[in-house]
């Protein structure tokens, strides 16, 4: 039995025209010989009557008045809709087609209302209604805890609801269909010259992810990378293939690596930079930020003091619990940053230089920098950072 999956986003359900482009694209696999497993998003965006956020704002909107297992019973039911109206949809242009919850698609997951892990897939019962539908809807982002009770995956979780059950079922591809023709170069939102990536490694999508790219769920590329299973970054309104995302070897044959060591520049706002000056114990700083399950960044370590980045929203509580230790803090508010992501950049020289003098050309500081094999960032202030991408993406990804 040769299995695809397909996920599709909310913006690409939002109306039943675009719905029927979807399905569309369910159609053409099986045409092909496939059987398809559909995943899908809550219909539409915030507003629209079904979209998660919507249903979030009937409680109260972004600070509900109810517990994160509530939250979770309610959130779950974006998908739920979603599922069964496109498998209606589907069978209404003769289609066997199936609907089904997370749970009965047989996905255990952690019980971390809100950000659950998935456990296992249980595949048994997906296995054995394909052999009488070609078409099974699972609802995205959703699936059992070991209580029986319902989590939701987080933000972007049907991303990797999708690229899960295509590991489990060994599908030949996972085909992330959203609202851009593909992975692009930086984020066609900021930068217009952007353009849409042929190929790219799960290292580089998934590094993008984690700086920022919020095309797809960082989680749901490392998963396909374990399994080996490609992904297509795909528009569900157009034609075209979009951005296959493959292990390095197949997925930058043919690409000049030494010509284009940059691929992508991304970019994370809401980070604030802390300072503590003279720390008596420096461990003990990273002891009290893991205690508060505060991830840091940008550690910066000097004989007589201490630098490292935090999220915004959780800056005044860090400084609190620092403070209250007796360290000496400081603090700069409304920083960016912005990475600069190559498969290609490994080895090669002058990428760092090329960053450093493409910013002050254009008189924006750096405020703190850092580096792998595959990224190079650098934070620079809020009011910069729009530039700073424009200028960045010029400098290594201009045709
Ligand atoms: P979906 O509802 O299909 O899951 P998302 O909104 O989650 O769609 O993801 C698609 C969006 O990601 C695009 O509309 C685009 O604005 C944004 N995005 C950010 N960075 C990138 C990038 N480097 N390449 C492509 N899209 C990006
Ligand atoms: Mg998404």
């Amino acid at each position: 039995m040769k299995i695809t999956v397909q996920k599709f986003g909310g913006s690409s359900l939002q109306t039943e025209e675009r719905r029927d482009r979807c399905a569309e694209h369910v159609i053409t696999a099986l045409r092909d010989g496939y059987k398809v497993v559909v995943v899908v998003s809550a219909i539409g965006r915030n507003g629209d009557p079904y979209a998660t956020d919507t249903l979030l704002n009937l409680v109260g909107g972004s600070l509900p008045n109810i517990s994160k297992k509530e939250q979770d019973l309610l959130m779950s039911c974006g998908e739920t809709i979603s599922s069964v109206v496109f498998s209606s949809l589907l069978q209404s242009k003769g289609i066997s087609s199936y609907a089904m919850t997370g749970a009965e698609a047989g996905f255990r997951i952690s019980e971390s209302y809100g950000d659950a892990r998935i456990l296992n897939i249980k595949t048994e019962n997906i296995e054995t209604v394909l052999q009488t539908y070609d078409v099974i809807v699972v609802t995205g982002f959703q699936g059992e805890t070991p209580k029986g009770t319902v989590a939701t995956l987080g933000r972007g979780g049907s991303d990797t609801s999708a690229t899960a059950l295509g590991a489990a079922l060994k599908a030949s591809y996972v085909d992330i269909f959203t609202d851009v023709s593909g992975i692009m170069t930086a984020d066609p939102r900021i930068v217009k010259s952007a353009k849409s990536m042929e190929t790219a490694t799960y290292g580089e999508v998934s590094n993008m992810a984690y700086q920022g790219a919020k095309v797809i769920h960082p989680r749901a590329v490392e998963i396909a990378m374990q399994a080996d299973v490609p992904i297509r970054i795909r528009s569900s309104q157009e034609e075209g293939f979009g951005t296959l995302i493959a292990s390095s070897t197949s997925a930058i044959r043919g690409r000049d690596l030494d010509e284009k060591p940059v691929s992508a520049i991304t970019q994370v706002k809401d980070i604030s930079q802390l300072k503590i000056s003279h720390p008596e114990s420096q461990g003990d700083i990273f002891k009290i930020m893991t205690e508060a399950e505060l991830s840091v960044d940008f550690i910066s370590i000097h004989p007589d003091f201490l630098t490292f980045t935090i999220p915004a929203a959780r800056r005044e509580e860090a400084c609190k619990s620092l403070q209250a230790a007796g360290y000496e803090v400081t603090w700069t508010d409304r920083c960016a940053k912005v990475a600069v992501v190559g498969a290609g950049m490994s080895g090669v020289p002058g990428v760092a230089a090329k960053i450093v003098s493409a910013l002050n050309e254009k008189n924006i500081p750096i405020m703190q920098s850092a580096d792998s094999h595959t990224t190079i960032w650098v934070l620079v202030a809020e009011s910069d950072m729009l530039e700073a991408v424009n200028v960045l993406h010029e400098a290594f990804l201009a045709e």
